[in-house]
């Protein structure tokens, strides 16, 4: 069986090689679906490694390959999946390091780049200890998670989770605010679900001083912009989670004309697929209760982003011991849920699965910058961390009775 020791003695062998692939994909850096370059050299390195049944151009530029154990076990017609994503985002880098993106305006600034050349290394570190473990393993390199366009969606509707039938599934996220060192942990519900409305108030526009002519748009919206803040307050229970914030209100151009339209828009955030039903509804109901007891009328666009990851307590389990394997009782740390999205979710409302963080925030190393931002960073000292993590957890997955 694989003895955890050696898997991270593996890790450290190889880390120099999975940094400069960082390092590589992070001076390359392409935005969602455009993934090109990012999935041509992901594939010629399964290829180098030997991985087999690779395929690529999977929902775009998704791109998978299968690790086959060689040992004899219990998981041997059992197949667990590892899933990193390959986007970047639309931002211009600020940092001043030697590998800073070339492409000016596209930034690896959530650490995708390092989640695909941790994957890399996942992939390495199996490949040379087939002979270890029983059971398959695929590896999933997806794009586009930022923008809310489906990169993962679109995978599982392609069936990645299918030929072979995949059993489980393991995702991990760098994580600035977590010091190297530490991975964090939690059962169920761990981001929220991502929803947008906007809504079209249709008035009836006139002059300024002749409101009483007018169906103000305005003052609708306003009233539907109090009346929306009363959803969480007084519908939602206060021991659940969610949000509703209206970040845009247009309407209007002048001083002294009352405009036809107002367009309000915003951000739903739930944890709870049933709070989430009842807010769309509700947002519904509201925006045209108030819109036509004052005369107007309302367009509601309404739609739905990626849903709320949950993990399944015994594949968090398997995670904690692989962790604990790794960073010892001490850096290991309870997770706590955030109110971001992410599209790992799609994996893990078909598999039972579990997604983690992993620290990389240094401050010797200044990784310690919020995700998103023009000087974020990740310390690469964490990605060995990850590496051994989910590779134990990958082969524990396997390695377990029944
Ligand atoms: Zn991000
Ligand atoms: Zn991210």
């Amino acid at each position: 069986m694989v003895t955890l020791v050696n898997i991270r003695e593996d890790v450290d062998e190889i880390l120099p090689g999975v940094v400069a692939d960082r390092r590589y994909l992070h001076e390359n850096p392409e935005l969602g679906f455009q993934e090109f370059n990012t999935a041509k050299f992901v594939a010629e390195r399964l290829e180098a490694l030997g991985v087999e049944d690779i395929r690529t151009g999977i929902n775009i530029t998704g791109v998978t390959g299968l690790v086959r154990g060689t040992a004899d076990g219990p998981g041997k017609d059992r197949v667990v999946l590892a899933r990193a994503d390959m986007d970047a985002l639309p931002i211009l880098e600020e940092n001043n390091v030697e590998y800073r993106s070339k492409n000016d305006g596209v930034m690896h600034a959530c650490g995708h780049d390092a989640h695909t050349a941790m994957l890399l290394g996942v992939a390495r570190v199996l490949m040379d200890r087939r002979d270890t473990f029983a059971g398959t393993v695929k590896l999933l390199f997806q794009p586009s998670e930022e923008a809310g366009d489906g990169g993962a969606l679109g995978m599982v509707e392609q069936r990645v989770l299918e030929n072979p039938h995949v059993d489980a599934c393991f995702g991990l996220h760098v994580a600035s605010r977590l010091p190297t060192g530490t991975i964090a942990v939690m059962d169920g519900p761990k981001s929220a679900a991502a929803d947008e409305f906007e809504i079209t108030v249709q008035g009836r526009g006139g002059h300024g001083a002749y409101p009483h002519a007018c169906v103000d748009p305005v003052v609708i919206g306003a009233h539907i912009v109090t009346a929306l803040q009363s959803l969480v307050s007084r519908e939602v229970d206060p021991l659940d989670r969610a949000v509703v914030s209206t970040c845009a209100f247009k309407a209007g151009e002048a001083f002294n004309v009352i405009p036809d339209t107002a367009m309000l828009g915003g951000t739903v955030r739930t944890f709870s697929g049933e709070t989430r039903d009842r807010l769309d509804t509700r947002i519904h109901e509201l925006a045209t209760g108030i819109a036509e007891s004052m005369g107007g009328s309302v367009s509601i666009r309404y739609r739905r982003g990626y849903p709320s990851v949950v993990n399944d307590p015994a594949m968090s389990d398997i995670v904690r011991d692989a962790a604990r394997a790794v960073v010892g009782e001490e850096g290991l740390e309870e997770g706590k849920p955030g109110m971001g999205a992410e599209d790992f979710s799609y994996f893990a409302l078909e598999r039972p699965s579990c997604f983690f963080n992993v620290g990389t925030g240094n401050p010797d190393k200044d990784s310690e910058w919020s995700h998103h931002h023009p000087r974020f960073d990740v310390d690469e000292d964490g990605m060995a961390h990850g590496i051994a993590t989910m590779a134990t957890a990958l082969t524990m997955f396997l390695g377990q009775e029944g």
